[in-house]
């Protein structure tokens, strides 16, 4: 997901780690693009963004899908040529894999499939229940039961192995959205990319992420698993994993000391030593440098998802610690122009309906920021016919926010007549106690930008205000005269605390971590350094290019002329490093 997460910001971390930079100092920081290092090592303009791995899961595919298109020319069988490797680059361009094809047929009919909401699904809905049900079944710390796996595994702590068939089934309704990690599965055929690798990863752990964690697993990874979130856990998903015979230690609820012990376990196993890192807030990263900086000898790379991952890693390089190559995959443009922006369009509506069961049309809505996030959010208020106004610093959004249509105003003029104030900044302090001192009575106030810092809390702690907890994720707040504001999750992130994502947007960010896990983990000794990295373009692309089957889309291939004119291999990168979509 690539999210702030609410609880690493609360946890303990030592001093010597750096804390997430917020000034924006970093975002200027020159960020290589590995592109630039395969160009160099190549010495290849038009082949440099396909490093091995592309080249492997294409000529794989190739063999493959000549195989099925050419049973009857035995010379099309020929493996690993260029001519195959070739075809596969344009067959990848026309998005017409065989199996592909045959995949997406066996789904149900497309329209049922994509409208079908996550959240009313029978098992999803058996699942939650399960879930809630189960604090009152079982108060018992997990780290004081014995639990076993229906085949004598027990190499994992989770909340209730009982639950691994409910875990299965949300696995199974996120494979269905996550289409390229499953073609992934497929198109390495019996390569195995990540044989002899051991990952050790800190994320989420949701069905999603369980999605990535049994792909990671069928090209060959062994993994460790813990959660970046003491609250994010799905339990079932947890017990599925751990019945797939996957290490994963993690429950809904951990303390913070669970939470490191968690952490540990992945580390510090017997017989096992990772040697590639999969995080997303930069904990599991930080435990290591504090706990077991030894095993930084076998490490061959980090995968960071998230903003404060990455800053924690640029801050890292600027002191010289950093000792071994990262993956930046939180600044990647198939995560930002997707996670950030899809990600909050398709779930601020159902947070807020979740929660408060408000109507949108015809409201007057705040929206702090007009970033990715903010973008997306103001289009989803904006289709249900809420009146959106744009709160904003940079003159180059706040232009784009007039030209889409939004009124761009301060905060302070506006916040005496809206019903719901939203921030999506990344900052801190966007709401303070002058706006919730002039705010209506039912006003909602919420968050989807950075963790907890947007919505300044401390500041509505003080003993004239009453604080009513009415729902889970809704407090109201109650003046002296009566006067109610209404706050959502406090002031962490609504999407995430009261709504679910969609998974198909997760399988995008999910594909870039594990293409980037192949990457670092088959790179030639000296492609990458001591250095952080961007994934080139063409893995951009890629990605992209593994999720257009699910909407029938074909692609227009350029001629050789025309590439030509545009000084471009008609194959991609299509785009110069800069270009920001
Ligand atoms: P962004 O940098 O594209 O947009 C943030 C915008 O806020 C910028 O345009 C900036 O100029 C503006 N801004 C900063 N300070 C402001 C202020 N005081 N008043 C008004 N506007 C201000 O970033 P983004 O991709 O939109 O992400 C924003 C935040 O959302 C980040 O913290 C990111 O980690 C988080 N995020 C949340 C989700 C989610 O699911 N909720 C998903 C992705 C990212």
């Amino acid at each position: 997901m690539g999210e702030e997460k609410n609880q690493v910001g609360d946890l303990p971390l030592a001093d010597e780690y750096p804390e997430p930079c917020v000034d924006n100092e970093l975002k200027g920081e020159e960020k290589r693009d590995i592109s630039a290092i395969t160009e160099d090592i190549t010495g290849d303009k038009a082949e440099k963004c396909s490093p091995n791995l592309l080249e492997m899961l294409k000529a794989a595919e190739s063999r493959r899908s000549s195989q099925d298109r050419d049973k009857d020319r035995p010379e099309a069988n020929k493996v690993g040529t260029k001519e195959n490797i070739a075809e596969a680059l344009k067959t990848n361009m026309q998005i017409q894999f065989n199996d592909e094809k045959q995949e997406f047929n066996k789904r149900p009919n497309k329209t049922t499939h994509r409208s079908m909401p996550r959240s009313t699904s029978q098992s999803s809905t058996d699942s939650l229940s399960s879930v809630s049900n189960e604090s009152s079944e079982d108060e018992l710390s997990p780290q004081n039961k014995e639990q076993k796996n229906s085949k004598g595994f027990s190499d994992f702590c989770i909340k209730n192995i009982k639950q691994a068939d409910f875990g299965r089934k949300e696995i199974e309704i996120a494979q269905q959205e996550m289409p390229a990690l499953m073609i992934l599965r497929k198109r390495t055929g019996g390569e195995k990319p990540l044989a002899g690798a051991n990952v050790v990863g800190c994320t989420h752990i949701t069905a999603q992420t369980a999605v990535l964690i049994e792909t990671l697993s069928a090209l060959g990874a062994q993994c460790r698993w813990s959660a970046c979130n003491i609250f994010s856990t799905q339990n079932a998903v947890a017990a599925a994993l751990a019945e797939g015979g996957i290490s994963v230690f993690a429950w809904k609820g951990e303390s913070e000391d669970d939470f490191w012990w968690c952490i540990d376990q992945c580390v510090a196993a017997d017989r096992w030593q990772p040697n590639l890192i999969l995080d997303d807030g930069g904990d599991m990263t930080h435990w290591i440098y504090k706990k077991h900086p030894a095993l930084f000898k076998k490490l061959k790379g980090i995968v960071e998802e998230s903003v404060t991952g990455v800053y924690r890693l640029y801050q890292l390089s600027k002191k010289g610690k950093l000792c071994i190559p990262t993956m930046n995959v939180n600044d990647s443009v198939i995560k930002q122009k997707f996670d950030n922006l899809y990600c909050c369009k398709e779930s601020i509506v159902d947070g807020l309906k979740r929660t408060t069961d408000v109507m949108i049309g015809g409201k007057q809505v705040v929206v702090c920021g007009y970033g990715e996030v903010g973008k997306g959010s103001c289009a989803s208020l904006k289709a249900l016919g809420a009146i959106v106004y744009v709160t904003e610093v940079d003159p180059i959004c706040a232009l784009q926010a007039c030209m889409d249509g939004f009124r761009v105003i301060t905060l302070t003029e506006i916040i005496r007549q809206v019903d719901m104030v939203i921030t999506c900044t990344g900052n801190k302090n966007i709401v303070g106690r002058e706006h919730f001192d002039k705010m209506k009575s039912g006003c909602i106030v919420c968050n989807m930008g950075h963790s907890n810092t947007e919505i300044d809390l401390t500041s509505l702690q003080t003993t004239e205000l009453k604080w009513q907890r009415v729902r889970p994720h809704v407090d109201h707040i109650i003046w002296p005269d009566g006067k109610r504001v209404i706050l959502l999750a406090e002031g962490r992130l609504l999407n995430l605390s009261c709504s679910t994502v969609p998974s198909f947007v997760l399988s995008i960010t999910a594909t870039t971590q594990a293409l980037a896990l192949i990457e670092l983990y088959n790179a030639p000794d000296g492609r990458y350094k001591q250095d952080i990295y961007l994934l080139p373009k063409k893995m951009d692309e890629y990605v992209a290019s593994l999720h257009l089957p699910t909407f029938d889309a074909h692609l227009t291939e350029l001629t050789d002329d025309q590439a030509k004119y545009l000084g471009i291999n008609k194959y991609g990168p299509f785009k110069p490093n800069y270009y920001r979509y």
